[in-house]
């Protein structure tokens, strides 16, 4: 972590519940500036419950989500991604019958800057051959892979501070998983800041600059990525070993 870099997420004691259920139960951490950092954990440890709290998709019961130094309380989905938080939600959410070239221009709907949207058309297609090839073909016919891509060209589209990322290697077949890692490396590269969610706990660490575990509703281990890859604690609980 640089110290010297600008925090951009700060969620502090946060809670969210369903009804009655706590589904988190008061979590701290921070994302920084060009950081990439992985909050891995297994199923219904309260990950995507966590990512749409920021996100302003859900409300929170207790604590605060500061973005860029300020509360993103009463905030909606909306404000957020136009002040730069792009999401891309397990399960994708891609437009299947609009074209991957409508897909990615729909990203850039909160920009007005033309000539910029299309210099960034063709950066997301240098960074995804895949989808300049099938610009033309409609989202829906595509593999679960190659809508992960799309998802993530279209969030790159919006120009994010921050990118979300929930889940992007699950169901992906082994290939689509080391190329869906090898992108989010070089989108990291580029300079985006990334949060990514994931159970694949160790390829998350292996490309993160820091990473947190969740567990239940609480995150019982964080520190440098590493760091956490080499912790017996976490190898055994996490890497299978
Ligand atoms: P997954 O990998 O399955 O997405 P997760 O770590 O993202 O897991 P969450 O989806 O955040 O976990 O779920 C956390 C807890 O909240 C779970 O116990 C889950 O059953 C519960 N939960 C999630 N969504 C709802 C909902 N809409 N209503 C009630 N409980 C919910």
């Amino acid at each position: 972590m640089n110290p010297a870099a600008e925090v951009l997420l700060k969620v502090s004691g946060l809670k969210v519940a369903y009804g009655g259920i706590q589904a988190v139960k008061g979590i701290d951490f921070e994302v920084r500036e060009g950081e990439l950092v992985s909050l891995i954990g297994s199923n219904g440890a309260g990950k995507t419950t966590t990512m749409k709290a920021i996100t302003g998709l859900l409300g929170f019961t207790a604590g605060d989500i500061q973005y860029l130094g300020r509360s993103i309380k009463g905030r909606g989905a909306w404000d957020m991604v136009r002040a730069g938080l792009a999401m891309v939600p397990e399960g994708r959410g891609v437009f299947t019958r609009m074209s991957i070239t409508e897909n990615l221009q729909m990203g850039a709907h909160i920009r007005d800057d033309r000539a910029e949207i299309a210099h960034d058309l063709e950066k997301v297609f240098a960074i995804f051959p895949r989808l300049k090839e099938r610009r033309t073909q409609l989202a829906g016919t595509m593999s679960g892979g190659e809508q992960q891509m799309l998802a993530m060209g279209r969030a790159l589209m919006s120009r994010p501070k921050v990118l979300l990322l929930d889940e992007p290697s699950m169901g992906l077949s082994p290939i689509m998983v080391d190329k869906i890692f090898e992108v989010v490396r070089e989108v990291h590269g580029q300079g985006v800041t990334v949060l990514l969610v994931e159970q694949n706990a160790s390829r998350a660490l292996q490309i993160a600059d820091r990473g947190y575990v969740m567990e239940s509703g609480v995150i019982t281990m964080s520190g440098p990525a590493r760091q956490m890859l080499d912790d017996p604690k976490v190898r055994a609980a996490y890497l299978g070993e």
